[in-house]
């Protein structure tokens, strides 16, 4: 069994390393027996964290391997689970068993209700997709965006989320006074963008002049969607707010830092964001250097499993508006990657981030990691028998 790059179906595998047996017999124990040792859930947390995955070599050499990643479970820890679009194991594979205990499940949990409906708004945005786009109205059209979609949307069967949600704290006290004049507890949501997640930051655009309802101010605990870690703001917010007979009510609260309060895109932490900002250095050379359109896709927690160990998918656009080119970008910690040895440099599969600073100036990995996104841009462009010249910038489209 070796530690792999996370990679979609039918891509080549890159290897790290190979596991050691202890590590194998407790990922045995763990998957047959349902007992972990005692640093078997941190280090499967590691794993998930530095996008490693990894094959079992029950199958022969000549065909793919079954695959296996680390989970995080409902209760916040993590568990090995199989990847039910990779081939089956072998007989007499201990993973080709029946997992010991429902912790162990191969189906990823769905992700509360509150997640979901924050994944599904911004993927119907396209909020997690970057164009290179230029122009002082970026920050309107993505509240627009939201908007726009919102009408086709949800809060709960029979109320619209155009109607029962607001993205602006203007819209707040209107959508108050509306939930707190019903008999019935109804149900609405707030997206908020702020720069910390303390409660009074975070309660305060709920107060309004306005006598005609209450609001409690009870906050209750903050989630965090997906595993995103949230070290560092801005942060979106998103409220679900009940109302009912005067009063409304906070009930519940999820957060996810986003790249800017300009670039409202979801990430999993101050990693996945000094990652971005390295690939929106290389999206905006591309564009002016070369007149080539980058996109950058940020996969959301509602992604199919295997794109869920990816950070980013970046594509080269074609002048048809198609993609000539896609690669993955993992992004992890860097002394983990280090630790593990994760090799920087190979030529194929995606390409991996080694992030030391997340703050302040490029660091040498980064800059290492910029040219290898370069290079595979640009060497595409050379063996399509693109042009070798700058061309003259072209406003992308943004749709
Ligand atoms: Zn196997």
């Amino acid at each position: 069994m070796r530690l792999v790059l996370a990679n979609h179906p039918g891509d080549a595998c890159v290897a790290v390393r190979a596991l050691r047996v202890r590590e194998i017999e407790a990922l045995t124990h763990h998957f047959r027996d349902g007992v972990d040792a005692p640093w078997l859930s941190e280090w499967l947390a590691r794993l998930a964290r530095m996008r490693l995955w990894i094959d079992c070599e029950c199958r022969s050499m000549r065909e793919a391997s079954p695959m296996l990643f680390a989970r995080r479970t409902p209760e916040a820890t993590y568990a090995l689970a199989r990847m039910l679009d990779r081939p089956a194991h072998a007989r007499g594979c201990p993973f080709g068993v029946a997992p010991a205990s429902v912790r162990n499940a191969d189906e990823l949990p769905e992700p509360p209700r509150l997640v979901h409906l924050m994944c599904r708004w911004f993927a119907a945005a396209r909020l997690n997709v970057l164009f290179p786009y230029t122009g002082d109205d970026g920050l309107s059209a993505q509240y627009a965006a939201l908007r726009e979609v919102s009408r086709s949307m949800e809060v709960w069967p029979g109320q619209p989320l155009y109607d029962f949600g607001r993205t602006h704290p203007h819209g707040l006290p209107e959508l108050c006074r509306k939930l707190s004049r019903s008999a019935h507890d109804t149900q609405g949501v707030y997206l908020s963008v702020t720069s910390r997640l303390d409660s009074g930051e975070l309660l305060e655009p709920m107060y309004s002049t306005d006598a005609h309802y209450q609001v409690d101010e009870e906050l209750p605990p903050l989630r965090t969607a997906c595993g995103s870690e949230p070290d560092r703001g801005p942060f979106v917010v998103l409220f679900l707010l009940a109302g009912a007979k005067g009063v409304v009510r906070i009930r519940e609260v999820v957060a996810q830092p986003i790249h800017s309060r300009r670039l409202l895109v979801p990430l999993d932490g101050v990693v996945d964001r000094r990652t971005l900002e390295v690939l929106l250095d290389v999206q905006r050379r591309l564009l002016v250097g070369w007149g080539r359109v980058v996109t950058i896709r940020k996969t959301l927690c509602n992604a199919l499993p295997h794109e869920r160990g990816v950070s980013f998918q970046v594509q080269s656009v074609g002048p048809n508006g198609r993609a000539v080119l896609s690669f993955d970008v993992l992004a992890a910690d860097a002394e983990m990657a280090l630790a593990d040895r994760v090799d920087l440099e190979q030529g194929a599969g995606p390409i991996y981030h080694a992030v030391g600073a997340t703050e302040g100036p490029l660091t040498p990995t980064d800059v290492s990691f910029r040219s290898r996104v370069l290079s595979r841009l640009l060497d595409h462009v050379a063996h399509s028998g693109g042009s070798q010249r700058p061309a003259a910038p072209t406003r992308a489209i943004a749709s």
